[in-house]
């Protein structure tokens, strides 16, 4: 099928491209139906959103009889008792005292949130020169401006450049590919070294937060950092008095094998951000967690001043309230973890097949690597020949969907692939899965 050229009437919609894709029918599991009658497995969860799968009854229930009761209160009207639970469940599932949750509706909206209350934190506790948030790149964390101005990434940020506020940035600890005597170890100390240089090249005074991904998503294909980057950045954001934030919108919800990326080293950020798996899917979902001696300043010095009509809502916490329910009944970081494993010892076997597939990573079901045209110099393909996309085509025609980009990064381009299908897979769907992934790259090679 070529799906540039879907016969279907003019339509009034528009995206990010002008491609135009088959009608979806209906999704159950990993799988998608299309009215064509086509079959397709979700390769990346969508844009790694659907966690526990499609078509969850339990799910579907929840948000039924919660329709049936309230859809929509506004949260400076009403309290309601789907927030409420949701609050106090996610906030067990996070590190140290982080025991405050603030809801919204998406990602970027969770790291705008994080933005200004690491801004308002600062003015309230009397530090009204800290506004600067480091972030790294290549990154990603959102399509807002004021998340835009802490991504790294080139492409999408730099016809904004006179409407963003530009923010400094570190490199992405992406130690698999240096080639220098140093152990890993060595490496992830010298990569979280460059915050502590940029924070001083900066000012101290001026800097208010580090954001990051523990472990990196849409920009990096599943950058695992070295042990050692974690504790080293912890101690430099303490050193010098810096609000540390975990943007776990892809990394979050089971999605690594464990409830939070940064539950694989303990980590203790200080504000965290999640989106995607929290709703997997069934409601337009995301949050933010900060500890109570966070938000009490700003609380206290009048309010914090950020919102969204949708925040809260009773039926989109009812979804992630289900969606949780769900994660822990189907065992989903357990079955990310085993799954994730089967899955990334097929890509480092068909990396073997294929030298165009090189730094083979990833933590559960969040799995990674680069094309590229050398993989022991990992010297990228040129841009014209649009490997990410032409990956993307030959796999959607033979019924997978996967995720692959071209990122920008500070200049250097890379194509990278993630593999991050539902966390509900079985062993045989990912025996499926990978062989349509090697049909896809022998077609590739040829
Ligand atoms: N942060 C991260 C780490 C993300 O991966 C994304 C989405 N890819 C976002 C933020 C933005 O989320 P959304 O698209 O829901 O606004």
């Amino acid at each position: 099928m070529n799906i540039q050229a879907t016969e279907r009437p003019a339509s009034h919609l528009f995206y990010v491209t002008r491609l135009r894709r088959p009608l979806v029918d209906r999704a159950e599991g990993i799988y998608f139906w299309t009215e064509d009658g086509r079959r397709f497995i979700d390769g990346s969860s969508g844009p790694m959103v659907s966690n526990i799968g499609h078509g969850n009854r339990h799910v579907i229930e929840a948000m039924k009889r919660q329709m049936d009761k309230v859809s929509f209160a506004y949260r400076l009207h009403f309290e309601n008792e789907p927030a409420e639970e949701l609050a106090r469940r996610l906030a067990g599932k996070m590190p140290g005292d982080l025991d405050r949750i603030f809801f919204v509706s998406g990602g970027s909206e969770a790291v705008e949130s994080a933005i200004k209350l690491a801004r308002q934190w600062a003015v309230a506790t009397s530090q009204p020169k800290r506004w600067k948030v480091i972030s790294r790149f290549p990154s990603y964390h959102g399509g807002t401006m004021g998340a835009l101005g802490v991504t790294g990434d080139l492409a999408l940020t730099e016809t904004f450049a006179p409407q963003i506020q530009p923010m400094p940035a570190i490199p992405a600890p992406t130690a698999y590919r240096d080639r220098d005597n140093l152990t890993m170890e060595q490496r992830g100390v010298r990569y979280a070294d460059m915050l502590e240089e940029k924070i001083l090249a900066e000012g101290p005074e001026s800097v208010v937060a580090f954001i990051m991904e523990p472990i990196g998503g849409a920009a990096t294909a599943a950058l695992v950092p070295p042990d050692s980057y974690f504790p080293r950045i912890r101690e430099i954001c303490d050193k010098y008095g810096i609000l540390l934030i975990h943007d776990e919108v892809m990394s979050g919800a089971a999605r690594t094998g464990r409830y939070l990326g940064g539950d694989h080293w303990n980590c203790k950020p200080d504000i965290i951000t999640l989106s995607k798996g929290i709703g997997s899917g069934y409601a337009a979902l995301g949050a933010m967690a900060a500890s109570a001696k966070l938000v009490k300043p700003v609380l206290d010095m009048g309010g914090f001043q950020h919102g969204y009509t949708y925040a809260g809502n009773p039926l989109a916490c009812s979804a992630g309230l289900a969606v949780l329910e769900e994660m822990e009944r189907l065992g989903c970081e357990a079955n990310a973890a085993a799954m994730g494993d089967l899955l990334k010892s097929a890509l480092e076997g068909l990396s073997k097949r294929f030298p165009f597939i090189a730094g083979v990573r990833g933590k559960g079901l969040l799995i990674g690597c680069d094309l590229v045209a050398d993989p022991v110099t990992f010297e990228p393909f040129p841009k014209t020949q649009a490997t990410n996309q032409r990956l993307l085509d030959i796999a959607y025609d033979k019924g997978l969907i996967l995720y692959s980009r071209r990122i920008r990064g500070d200049g250097a381009e890379l194509d990278n692939l993630i593999l991050a299908p539902p966390l509900i897979i079985s062993a045989a769907e990912i025996g499926e899965m990978v062989s349509i992934l090697g049909d896809s790259f022998e077609q590739l090679a040829h």
